[in-house]
């Protein structure tokens, strides 16, 4: 926002006369309502006043009630808001009002719309129905203000690891006493009944940088009043926007208690070196027709069809119009609440091409104007056509256009793994020929190089990322088969042996090529989801992930362990620029399919070695391959990531001329001078 008062323009019916009505578009009869610019949208308490402040530019009355009670109980009081500047209510109660509930009810027209919490409310009750005045000052934990975010030098440092919050920690075999809670994450020295480690012990050993935590703001489909019955969803379904989900506190009732303990998680992780990422769904509410938007300023917060229904780009029913100025000015206030009063270290943005571009850079404005290493990036796609304009979406076609902000590729997931749409499809880990080029592009992260044939990459004809850093390296995430499903329905005939292997090469792709790599949480301890892939409402017995999996499959987690070390102590695999990868990286020319090789040269971005050599071989054969000139060292195979030179016997770590790169692996080789 610019500071100015400027006027916009609702494509809406003057006549809003029935609450769940929406406006029909009609250019030549349109409402223009005024943009508030202020910063002071929602409850200011201080123990001598609280004051309310509410934008409804439609309205011709705004009723506040106070409550004792989060939901049911009779009102304490209620009150006529007084109209002020720029469409908004604002109204100003003297004493202390510190742990009262309220709502907003607004007249339109002539008719009373549904009573609502306050949109920018940042603490709720149970259910998130009514708003809730809370002193922010006091649900701070002890030592709060030395739990600054842990140093980042660069993006490309960042390895992310996605999870939900009952996941973690829900099975009896994490040993964790706060089952499904925030408080899990703070729980330390945490043991499986074999002895390994689990919950934040466990982040720590295996060596991420950032959690990147599934929805922890208030969602609507979880009855936070009936906790014992052990109910499950991701989370793709907003409430409260600004306030965090119930069902992850010990106490939902209280408003207090859940920002208490969301704060005490991120101290805990933060110190343990680890920043928090939050996956933000701006892009739709959980029922349109029944939100604090909607009843406030009908027809405004979404986008509407022709007709006068809601358009619906999320595939949810809905989709908000970030490019409307208060619907922009939400969420840049949004995230940087989080940003401040929680210290959250970064965002990923659900269906981020359903929000515009504009709006998206000037959230990276803003939030790097408070501290520029918080970390942006989304799902450069949406899920089903939106009145946007595809010009101004915030696609993966349009990163170039996205400064600062990173897209998930698709191209080197689904090249990794198979398509999308179709659980059984092949990827080239499996043997499925032809994608080789999709797996080079994610080699350079979406950029440009010369020895790509572009025609030939799955779903993307050119590079999209300006730089390195905007492209998200993955196989897989919460969405769609877990890596486990995906490997049994697609590599036929297969040993359990053969399996594994596949498990470990998937992420050694990830690991060793540019971008920032995102593991799914659970890809280290070989987490099925028993061929569920869309798991968002499904049980624990599905869902959660199972920690006696880290003793038994323990050569894996190790195997993850080691090669998130072998990233982080060599910068080769990180490179910040498009310009570096160019210069140092190259692709060896083979006629062989499922193998793809290539060496970085010259000290890569500083890296102590000199030459590095990697090669992935998806086929079911060992392959017999070419080395340059000299001599070089096996660092990393199928066997083993030793970083001083491989020492598996049978498998000779010094090799000249010709080597064998073993069946569905990787290998990566470094000239003997640099180790
Ligand atoms: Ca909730």
């Amino acid at each position: 926002m610019t500071g100015n008062y400027f006027l916009i323009i609702l494509t809406a019916m003057l006549s809003l006369n029935i609450a769940g009505d929406h406006p029909t578009a009609k250019k030549e009869n349109p409402i223009i309502y005024p943009v508030y610019d202020g910063e002071d949208l929602g409850v200011h308490y201080t123990a001598q006043k609280t004051s309310f402040r509410v934008w409804s530019p439609a309205a011709e009355s705004v009723t506040l009630r106070i409550f004792n009670e989060g939901h049911g109980g009779e009102v304490l009081d209620v009150y006529q808001m007084e109209k002020d500047i720029k469409g908004t209510w604002l109204f100003e109660l003297n004493g202390d009002w510190k742990n009262k509930y309220y709502t907003y009810q607004a007249k339109i027209g002539n008719k009373l719309m549904l009573e609502v919490p306050d949109p920018y409310a940042k603490a709720v009750g149970v259910n998130g129905d009514r708003g809730m005045i809370v002193d922010l000052s006091e649900t701070n934990p002890p030592d709060w203000e030395n739990a600054d975010r842990p140093p980042l030098k660069s993006f490309a440092d960042i390895v992310l690891w996605e999870i939900h919050v009952r996941d973690f920690s829900v099975h009896p075999s994490a040993g964790i006493q706060h089952k499904g809670k925030f408080l899990a994450f703070t729980e330390e020295g945490t043991r499986s009944p074999e002895g390994q480690k689990t919950g934040i012990d466990h982040l720590v050993e295996l060596g991420i940088t950032h959690i990147h935590l599934l929805p922890v703001f208030d969602f609507a489909t979880i009855d936070e009043s009936r906790l014992e019955k052990n109910q499950f969803n991701w989370g793709y379904d907003p409430k409260n926007f600004n306030v965090p989900e119930g069902s992850y506190s010990t106490d939902p009732y209280d408003g207090n208690v859940r920002i208490s303990e969301f704060k005490q998680m991120v101290q805990a992780l933060h110190k343990n070196g680890i920043r928090v990422i939050m996956d933000v769904v701006y892009n739709h509410m959980f029922d349109a027709g029944k939100s604090s938007f909607e009843n406030l300023v009908p027809g405004y917060y979404f986008r509407m069809r022709p007709d006068g229904t809601f358009s619906d780009g999320s595939a949810c029913g809905n989709e908000t119009a970030s490019e409307k100025p208060m619907m922009r000015k939400f969420m840049l206030e949004s995230l940087k609440y989080w940003v401040q009063e929680y210290r959250i270290d970064g965002f990923r943005f659900d269906l981020m091409g359903l929000h515009d571009i504009e709006t998206m850079n000037l959230i990276r404005k803003e939030l790097h104007a408070i501290d520029s290493t918080i970390f942006l990036y989304g799902e450069g796609w949406t899920a089903a056509d939106s009145p946007l304009p595809e010009k101004d979406r915030a696609l993966k076609s349009h990163a170039s256009r996205l400064n600062g902000v990173a897209v998930f590729s698709d191209d080197i997931r689904d090249g990794i793994r198979g398509p999308w749409w179709d659980n059984k499809g092949s990827g080239f880990m499996a043997g499925k020929k032809d994608l080789e080029e999709s797996i080079k592009f994610g080699v350079v992260a979406s950029t440009m190089h010369l020895q790509i044939d572009y025609k030939k990459v799955n779903y993307s004809t050119a590079p999209y990322a300006a730089n390195p850093l905007q492209t998200i390296t993955y196989v897989t995430c919460h969405d769609n088969p877990c890596l486990w499903d995906k490997i049994v329905n697609t590599c036929i005939g297969c040993s359990k042996t053969d399996k594994l292997d596949l498990q470990k090469f998937a992420n050694a792709i990830v690991l060793t090529s540019q971008g920032v790599p995102l593991l799914h949480a659970g890809e280290e301890l070989v987490r099925t989801k028993f061929n569920e892939h869309n798991s968002y409402n499904l049980p624990d017995s599905i869902n959660q992930l199972v920690w006696h999996n880290k003793h038994l499959y323990y050569d894996v987690f190790d195997y993850y362990r080691k090669l998130i070390q072998l990233r982080k102590n060599h910068p080769a695999f990180r490179m910040p620029s498009t310009q570096m990868i160019q210069n140092h990286l190259q692709f060896f020319e083979t006629d062989k399919s499922l193998l793809v090789g290539f060496q970085i040269s010259g000290n890569a971005n500083g890296d102590t070695w000199k030459e590095i050599i990697v090669f992935y071989n998806a086929d079911s054969l060992d392959t017999e391959v070419e080395l340059p000139e000299g001599e070089w060292v096996i660092v990393a195979s199928k066997y083993s990531i030793e970083e001083k030179g491989s020492t598996v016997k049978g498998f000779n770590s010094l090799q000249r001329g010709k080597t064998t790169v073993p069946k569905r692996s990787i290998l990566v080789l470094v000239d003997k001078e640099s180790v």
